[in-house]
């Protein structure tokens, strides 16, 4: 009857009133951000989430930032949540840059932009953005480091040398390769420089996860295998966390002692453990990547997204993945070592001496 019609209309009112007065405030809220890092193990990625979360809040966002202790299922697992909880954007610094194919399709239609944090992710059309440093260019600093370094310590050679890859699950670790490989390959065939292993190619010198104490574990076995009678000049390290490895696997058997030098050891990251392994005369360089910048590139980049704007690109052609060519912001890396690290590391505020101590 009449009444309970009207009944009916009253209830679908406030239905609707209510409905409006939630979506009102989902429109009030402030855009959040899912930001996934791969480990706190390494201090770089620490930096790069707190300073995320620092100027993403400075800018009026919020932000939900997980890591995933290098362990894949549970990096999907954190997207799939930030997803299931209404983020806006993906920030992804991928674990392993080929797993993620799926959770980018749901984030798609979900509506929900992605921007790849310094590491690629691989084969998925739906990732938007890429924000990263010159990755080949790291490559390319490290190994010239390395032949400075033999120049200065050994002078002209020919030299010992071992080679050393990042993770053959991270896009960077072929760029760096590559990159050092651009400078050393030349060296290798006028026989200035001799890998006495014979182990080349990320194949075979790759370092699973970027696990310090695989390498120190390969480390031990080359020098035991290859220079009972030999010793080793240098050694090309693409992360700091490979050099502390490696540089105990020397000491272990007695470099750095004696009359046996230290080799060239070099690095990437400018972490804390490896600028005081450099001034303890051990580890010889690092590549400094300012994290405090990454993220200045990335907020923009959400920034210029969530606003309909056109976020900031400086090449359109280097990142392939697989699927498309990612428009990309690259940053340039800095290489350090005793000659700069003061006017570098400290000058820019990226740690105080007394971190250093
Ligand atoms: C980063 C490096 C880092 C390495 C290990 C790479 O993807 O670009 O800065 O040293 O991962 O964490």
């Amino acid at each position: 009857d009449l009444h309970q019609w009207e009944m009916k209309i009253m209830k679908l009112k406030t239905i609707l009133a209510s409905t409006a007065l939630a979506f009102s405030a989902v429109a009030a809220m402030a855009d959040t951000v899912g930001i996934a890092m791969p480990t706190q193990s390494s201090s770089r990625w620490i930096s790069d989430g707190n300073s995320m979360v620092e100027q993403f809040k400075a800018a009026g966002y919020d932000t939900i930032l997980q890591y995933a202790e290098d362990d894949i299922p549970n990096q999907l697992a954190q997207i799939e949540n930030m997803i299931t909880n209404g983020v806006d954007v993906l920030v992804i610094a991928a674990i392993d840059g080929t797993t993620l194919s799926n959770a980018l399709e749901n984030a798609h239609f979900a509506g929900i932009k992605t921007i790849a944090y310094d590491r690629l992710i691989r084969d998925s059309e739906y990732v938007d953005y890429y924000a990263t440093f010159d990755n080949f260019k790291v490559g390319v600093q490290q190994a010239s480091s390395l032949v400075d370094g033999l120049k200065a310590r050994f002078g002209d050679g020919p030299y010992n040398v071992e080679l050393f890859g990042g993770s053959p699950d991270d896009n960077n670790a072929y760029f760096f390769y590559d990159g050092a490989m651009s400078v050393l390959q030349p060296l290798i065939d006028a026989g200035t420089v001799n890998i006495v292993s014979g182990q080349m190619g990320m194949d075979t010198v790759g370092t699973l996860r970027w696990d310090g104490a695989v390498a120190q574990a390969r480390m031990d076995n080359l020098l035991s295998a290859h220079y009972t009678d030999a010793t080793v000049q240098g050694v090309l390290a693409p992360y700091d966390g490979l050099s502390i490895g490696i540089i105990s696997s020397l000491k272990g058997v007695g470099y750095g002692s004696g009359d046996l030098q230290m080799p060239i050891v070099t690095g990437q990251d400018a972490e804390v453990r490896s600028i005081k392994s450099m001034l303890a005369d051990e580890q010889y360089s690092t590549v400094f990547k300012d994290t405090r910048e990454l993220a200045r590139v990335t907020v923009g980049m959400v920034d210029a997204l969530l606003k309909g704007g056109e976020p900031e690109i400086n090449d359109t052609s280097t990142y392939n993945n697989g699927v498309k060519v990612v428009p990309s912001y690259l940053l340039e890396p800095v290489s350090v070592d005793m000659s700069n690290w003061e006017e570098i590391i400290i000058g820019s505020g990226y740690y105080t001496m007394d971190q250093l101590q």
